[in-house]
Formats: C-alpha cells, sequence, structure tokens
C-alpha cells in the first residue's frame, strides 16, 4: 500500500526527542524557545508561536486580530474546514470568494469583489504549496482596512519572489500534521510581522495568563500573582514534540528537494496526456509541492481514484469545497457558489507525494494512470 503522505523520522530526529524525555521539562521548557526562534529565522516573521495543531493556529490567529461576531472573513472554499471554522466559532461570517483555475489559490479579483465594509481579514491557502498572490491580496486586503493571513499549511519552506513563506501576509498559520511538509505529530504554529498580534497569540494560546509586572492590574499582590485580561485557551505545544520539529526542520531542505524531484518526475510522466492538466507553477514561486493534485477532465474522477485505491494506492481529494459542509449548507450557503473552486474539486486526485516515496513507486503510479487513460 502506497499511502498519499507519510511523515520521515529518522535516527536524528529520535535523538531529539528522547533527549528532552530524559531531561526536567516536558513542555514549555527550552525546547518551546528554541523551536519558535527556528521557526521565526526560517520565515522571516518576527516572531513565531508554537500550537498544537494547525487548527489550533488559525483559532489563534483570529483571536488575536480580534475577529468575532459582526465581522466578515474573506476566505477561499478549497481547503480544509478549519480554514473558515475556525472564524466561525468566533462569531465572524464567512464569505467565500472563488480560486484561480491554475493554481487554485484564491483568486484577487473576487476577493475584491467579496469586499465589504465588514470585512476584517483575508484567509488566503497556500494551497498544494504553491504560494498566494501576496502582493495582489495585501493591497486588496490593506485598502479595505483588513489584514491578510495565509494558511500555510501545505507551504513552509515555499518562497515566492525570494521572500520565505512567513513573511508574506501579516499572519501566517502553519501544520505540523504527519502529512504535512514537516511534522511534530500534532502542532502548528502562528508566526507574524507584527509584534502585538504575535504578543495576542502568545497570550491566548496560554489561557490568557499575564505575568509583566508592567502590565498587572494588581502588581503588588504578589510573586506568585498572575491575571487573566482577555480569554484564552489551553494549545501550548510541549517541549517533546518542539525538539522533534527543531530536529524535522534541519531536514527541510532536504524534504523540499525530494518533493520537488518527485514533482518533476510526475509532470514528466504524465505530460502530453489531453484529458489530464497538471499542477502549474506561477513565475516567483518556489513551492515545496505538498501535494500533487491532478486533475482529469474527461468525468472520470471517481473511476481514477477507484483503480488506485483497488490497486493499494491511496490517493486522495482535496478539497470538498468548505460551503458544502453541512454545517455550512444548513446556514444557507448555497453549491455551485464558487464555479472555479467545484470544477477543481470535481476533477482532481492527490497523488501520493512525501519524502520517502521510492521513485519506482511514482513510476508505478504514473502508469496505472497513463493505463487508465489510454495513453
Ligand atoms: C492540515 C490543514 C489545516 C489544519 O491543520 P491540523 O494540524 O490538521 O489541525 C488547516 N488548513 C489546511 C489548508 C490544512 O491542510
Amino acid at each position: 500500500m502506497i499511502p498519499y503522505g507519510h511523515q520521515s523520522i529518522d535516527e536524528s530526529d529520535i535523538e531529539a526527542v528522547t533527549a528532552v524525555l530524559r531531561g526536567d521539562w516536558l513542555t514549555t521548557g527550552p525546547s518551546v524557545a528554541a523551536f519558535e526562534e527556528d521557526l521565526a529565522r526560517l520565515s522571516g516573521a518576527s516572531r513565531a508561536v508554537s500550537v498544537t495543531s494547525g487548527t489550533a493556529a488559525l483559532h489563534v490567529a483570529y483571536a488575536a486580530l480580534g475577529v468575532g461576531a459582526g465581522d466578515e472573513v474573506v476566505t477561499t472554499p478549497l481547503t480544509f474546514v478549519s480554514t473558515a471554522s475556525c472564524a466561525s466559532v468566533l462569531g465572524a461570517t464567512i464569505v467565500f470568494a472563488d480560486v484561480c483555475e491554475d493554481t487554485g489559490n484564491v483568486d484577487p479579483q473576487a476577493v475584491s469583489a467579496a469586499m465589504t465594509k465588514r470585512t476584517r481579514v483575508v484567509a488566503g491557502v497556500d494551497y498544494a504549496g504553491h504560494p498566494i498572490d501576496a502582493t495582489a491580496l495585501t493591497q486588496i486586503a490593506h485598502q479595505g482596512n483588513a489584514v491578510l493571513l495565509e494558511d500555510a499549511a501545505h507551504s513552509i519552506g515555499g518562497s515566492l519572489d525570494g521572500q520565505p513563506v512567513g513573511s508574506l501576509a501579516d499572519v501566517t498559520t502553519f501544520s505540523f500534521f504527519p502529512t504535512k511538509n514537516l511534522t511534530t505529530a500534532e502542532g502548528g504554529a502562528v508566526v507574524s510581522l507584527r509584534d502585538e498580534v504575535a504578543n495576542r497569540a502568545r497570550t491566548y494560546r496560554s489561557i490568557g495568563l499575564v505575568r509583566d509586572p508592567a502590565v498587572l492590574r494588581s502588581p503588588d499582590e504578589g510573586p506568585w500573582h498572575q491575571e487573566v485580561h482577555a480569554f484564552g485557551l489551553n494549545y501550548r505545544l510541549p517541549d517533546v514534540l518542539c525538539a522533534l520539529g527543531s530536529s524535522q526542520l534541519l531536514r527541510l531542505p532536504a524534504f523540499k528537494a525530494r518533493r520537488v524531484a518527485i514533482t518533476a518526475r510526475y509532470n514528466r510522466g504524465l505530460s502530453g496526456i489531453d484529458e489530464l492538466r497538471l499542477p502549474v507553477c506561477r513565475q516567483g514561486a518556489d513551492p515545496v509541492w505538498h501535494l500533487y493534485p491532478l486533475r482529469i477532465r474527461d468525468g472520470r474522477r471517481r473511476a481514477l481514484f477507484e483503480h488506485l485505491r483497488a490497486n493499494d494506492i491511496q490517493v486522495q481529494v482535496n478539497y470538498l469545497p468548505v460551503y458544502r459542509h453541512p454545517v455550512y449548507a444548513d446556514l444557507g450557503y448555497q453549491r455551485g457558489m464558487c464555479p472555479v473552486a467545484e470544477d477543481y474539486y470535481a476533477q482532481e486526485i492527490s497523488l501520493p507525494l512525501f519524502a520517502d516515496l521510492a521513485d519506482a513507486d511514482v513510476d508505478r503510479v504514473i502508469d496505472l494512470i497513463r493505463g487508465f487513460v489510454g495513453a
């Protein structure tokens, strides 16, 4: 069986984790600070805040931006549900903007048309690892007094016009789930170019507790004293997992090279077939390629999916347009509201793509697909 995604854990990762297990800190010790410094350096952001998942990162980011009832968040339907649902749980209204046909990323023109006085955040997703059009989206968001959030769950290690993912938007979120570009088992992070947003994110992920004497309302209460000024949750990522994260970050350049090489191998093996549309890389983008989103345009997506599954290739589909989840349908969102995203979803299959995938397995997938379409 070949999965569509899989973690890569080597002896250096295992040593990094066991060293923490033998030490004094299991959580909120030196490995957390070290991982956050590593993340900030890699992403060109001023601050990084580690959290327990990519979903937690989105929740923390929206909360740190003050998103709540009466606010609108403009986002893409072609994403994992968390990109939208984490703003919904804070009471915001989601406005879906359609995607570009080539990258599957949110279309700046559609975003522009969706902006209103109530828009607080524009949330783009680096679909499959390809960075969003951050320059255009930043301009549109800022013109409307909103901020740009980049859900970079797929794209850590990538860049656009030489600028690393993490420094492209006002706020960026990562996921370190095992299938992502690097893993901490469960985990995620918020990085920001704005210190005040990162500071609010840090406080939110630790229940809202503050200790800084300069901001305490009762600084003379005693040396034990801490206060909560705004609500938060416990989203702290433990030292054990942060040590795994720092170890994995050292391997990210190798992971990236391998993902890029596998993508090139699929591109070569599947080129020249009319029914197929291969992933597109725009000029200036340097993606890590988290997914290989193949599109089959002859209406046989489901048949090809079942053919590959029957041959032990665990392909995946990314994603059902978010507004088609019953929780959004029940709020009145209509099927077909973003036709480009609907078409993308109807044609898409994510092929196996991960660092330890062998060339022979890539070739087997290619042969099965060529055989299926009769090429
Ligand atoms: C994986 C993913 C998330 C959620 O991350 P978790 O770590 O699984 O909570 C959010 N957005 C996108 C685009 C993702 O792929």
